[in-house]
């Protein structure tokens, strides 16, 4: 899949969409969901242009890669979920039950989240 520069996360990037900031850095934006699953939602996008998980684990360089995943963390310990924890999932493509095509994982927590699949 090529990427999209349209997607509404491309434009959250180049701030022509406001968002509700967690954490920022050089690798990656950390906001929460517009449509929060849990009581703590938040997104995690790399700063750069990869589709989805497996676009990112091919093609991003091992810094962007080690960046991307350390701001999850930083992200998780700033809205308070290192001690209790928390679930990272992304979703991937059609059968993976992505919507917007930029590479991103959710952070769902504040609470117990339920089993994983939610069948
Ligand atoms: P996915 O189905 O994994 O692609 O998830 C896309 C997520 O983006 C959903 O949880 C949406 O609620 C969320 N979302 C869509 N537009 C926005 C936005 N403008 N700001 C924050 N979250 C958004």
């Amino acid at each position: 899949m090529r990427y999209d520069p349209s997607n509404i996360f491309a434009r959250i990037l180049r701030g022509e969409i406001p968002n509700k900031t967690i954490y920022e850095d050089d690798y990656a934006l950390a906001f929460h969901d517009i449509t929060p699953q849990a009581p703590v939602h938040a997104l995690v996008i790399p700063k750069g242009e990869f589709t989805d998980v497996h676009d990112f684990s091919l093609y991003a360089g091992a810094a962007q890669i080690a960046g991307f995943w350390q701001a999850v963390a930083a992200t998780a310990t700033k809205l308070g979920l290192e001690e209790k924890g928390f679930r990272a999932i992304t979703n991937c493509k059609e059968h993976g039950g992505q919507e917007v095509p930029h590479f991103h994982v959710h952070i769902l927590g504040g609470g117990p989240v339920g089993r994983m699949t939610g069948n």
